[in-house]
């Protein structure tokens, strides 16, 4: 669960990045206020199906059984000081959907009071986190912040969970790498059969024509 946060964290950077905003430390999303930001540094993506777990060089399939390995084997290594858990804000920034979408686990009915509760610690930590008097760019990033994550603490259903797509540039241009390279490979096999037909309909004439030849029929004409 508490690792959910750190991804949605992920989702927040690239528009942060794009605005060149820094969280201050007063913000309780700042991953410098985090107790887990140790055992965050020490997990390395080696490949895209590969993490490697850098207090003791075990590597894993997947992110989740990284982060299981950290919470059963490196306990100690959380930095229990900071005493600021992003567990705490789980509620506000939607984790229990996110969480519920990685299970695929089934919908659960509306406790209004809870909606209400994170909606107003949503737009606590939107003003926290980018205060409005701090000018134009902390303004923006405050509305998004509220259309991205507050807007559907609601229980009329119909409010979407991050409108604004997943905010994950990396995922999106390996995609369509991957999209390119499979228009490109059609192509060729289209080519190639196109080619290999061609050869074809283009031996069958010239044999047709050879067998037309006045020579050969006049070879045929005389073996009967
Ligand atoms: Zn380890």
């Amino acid at each position: 669960m508490m690792f959910v946060v750190w991804r949605i964290l992920q989702y927040l950077l690239p528009f942060l990045e794009k605005e060149q905003y820094n969280l201050s430390s007063a913000c309780r999303l700042n991953p410098e206020n985090n107790m887990f930001k140790d055992q965050e540094l020490q997990k390395d993506n080696v490949r895209p199906s590969q993490w490697q777990c850098l207090y003791c060089k075990k590597t894993f399939r997947s992110e989740d059984y990284l982060d299981k390995h950290m919470d059963n084997r490196h306990y100690a290594m959380l930095d229990l000081n900071s005493k600021r858990c992003l567990a705490d804000i789980c509620g506000a920034v939607h984790c229990d959907h996110a969480d519920s979408v990685a299970k695929a686990t089934t919908k659960k009915r509306c406790n209004r009071a809870a909606v209400i509760k994170n909606k107003h610690l949503c737009e606590a930590l939107a003003n926290e986190c980018f205060p409005s008097k701090e000018g134009a760019t902390a303004l923006r990033l405050n509305e998004f912040f509220l259309r991205q994550f507050c807007d559907s603490h609601t229980c009329d259903g119909s409010a979407k969970h991050f409108p604004r797509g997943s905010g994950r540039r990396k995922n999106k241009s390996l995609y369509m790498a991957l999209c390119l390279f499979v228009i490109i490979l059609l192509g060729i096999f289209y080519l190639a059969v196109y080619l290999y037909q061609r050869d074809m309909n283009g031996d069958a004439s010239s044999l047709k024509r050879l067998r037309q030849h006045p020579i050969l029929k006049a070879q045929k004409s005389k073996k009967f």
